[in-house]
């Protein structure tokens, strides 16, 4: 049987990058090389039900092996690795028996994995590391998921002592370009909740992501030559700057808050004399602060229109995702189920939560609650990225005893 390490390699040197500017789905073509190769390893391994969709998304189903009619859940992980950073020919350097100390890069000596920047090394003395050579990303986010999810469904298949329900296996592309449940059929998928494997580090469970909103502030004024400008021209670009003086910077900010504070981050202007506009992301773990937010902008366009009688802004807010914490909300067991699972696994859990967005959260909101797992990952989207096949196997273990705590419940 194929080791962790084994699945891991051969899926980090296949190509997925995602592409952002791409209008197909998947965004890239290679994407579909190694969704392909899950669901042939799936076949042979002996799952149920394996599709691969015109979309390159992975289902199968690890049959239950007890009587009742246990609750299915889901596990998900995702193909794509980031546009970010280079991802051809990704060549994994394994580092057995870590001896400690930093990791320099053979490729490129000038990129280091230092100890005080990746303290999870302190611990991992004695293990197995992999890194990149220094030249491309590695490729563990989110790659250390589907090892991690071929690894358990091998095991469950090899060992049909071990008294599980139906657990369905789901591979998805286009993730880190923010499309990753674009394309998914909660309805075939028929699980009460699901778990993203696709968090950094050891037992850490993921049950709290931001609530997202994205604004288009556009500034419409009159242009003119600019030698008759006198009392004719409305100079947007100058209004715009306005704007973006009057957002807060001491407070409410990504450059000075951390933890659960939110934020408004101005992130994209482009324009002439004519026409202006700024993208903006807001920001916050609780929903109804992105509506203050949205106040604050209107009444900031509302003072400069009066200001400048001439020029019209508009705000315009559109929705991006929620808190998975208020989906979670639906079904307690997803998160009970996951802390009785790592404790049974030897592991002390960590609540995390993590300011930005998963496919979790999506989930969640389309309702189907899904956390987010650890799964050994580490600087993602980086060539400082790295894993262990230690941490790895703590993640496959959680899943194993994950299985085992839902097989007890009824449907
Ligand atoms: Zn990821």
């Amino acid at each position: 049987m194929d080791t962790l390490l084994q699945r891991f390699l051969r899926y980090v040197q296949i190509d997925t990058q995602s592409d952002e500017t791409s209008d197909t789905y998947p965004s890239t073509a290679k994407q579909l090389d190694l969704s392909r190769l899950l669901a042939a390893e799936c076949m042979s391994l002996g799952l149920a039900d394996v599709c691969c969709d015109e979309f390159g998304i992975v289902t199968a189903t690890i049959p239950s092996s007890v009587d009742h009619a246990a609750p299915a859940f889901a596990l998900f992980a995702h193909v794509d690795t980031s546009p970010e950073y280079s991802s051809t020919n990704v060549n994994p350097v394994v580092h057995e028996n870590y001896q400690g100390g930093d990791i320099v890069l053979p490729n490129a000596e000038e990129k280091v994995i230092r100890v005080a920047n990746n303290p999870a090394l302190k611990s991992l003395v004695g293990a197995t590391i992999i890194t990149t050579d220094g030249t491309t990303l590695l490729g563990s986010d989110d790659k250390s998921g589907i090892a991690v999810i071929m690894s358990v469904a091998a095991h469950l298949m090899a060992h049909p002592d071990v008294p599980h329900g139906p657990i369905r296996v789901c591979f998805t592309c286009d993730e880190e370009i923010g499309h990753g449940v674009d394309k998914i059929d909660l309805k075939q998928l028929n699980a009460v909740c699901g778990y993203t494997l696709d968090g950094d580090g050891v037992g850490k469970i993921d049950s709290e992501t931001f609530s997202a909103d994205g604004v288009i502030v556009t500034v419409k004024g009159i242009n003119t030559h600019p030698s008759i400008g006198k009392d004719a021209m409305v100079n947007s670009i100058r209004i715009l700057s306005q704007f973006i003086t009057r957002l807060p910077t001491d407070t409410d900010s990504p450059e000075t808050t951390d933890g659960r504070e939110g934020f408004i981050h101005p992130y994209h202007v482009e324009g002439g004399v004519a026409e202006a506009s700024a993208r903006i992301l807001l920001r916050d773990f609780e929903t109804e602060q992105l509506g203050e937010y949205a106040t604050l902008l209107r009444q900031i366009a509302a003072d400069l229109e009066s200001e400048h009688p001439l020029a019209n802004i508009n705000v315009e807010v559109r929705q991006q995702y929620r808190n998975m914490r208020d989906g979670l909300a639906k079904e307690p067991r997803a998160l009970e189920k996951a802390i009785e699972a790592t404790r049974a696994a030897g592991i002390e859990p960590t609540m995390s939560i993590i300011r930005g967005g998963t496919d979790g959260s999506q989930l969640s909101e389309m309702g189907l609650p899904t956390p987010n797992l650890s799964t050994g990952e580490h600087n993602p989207h980086s060539p400082l990225e790295w894993t262990s096949v230690e941490e790895m196997q703590q993640a496959v273990d959680v899943l194993v005893q994950l299985a085992i705590a839902w097989g007890r419940e009824l449907e």
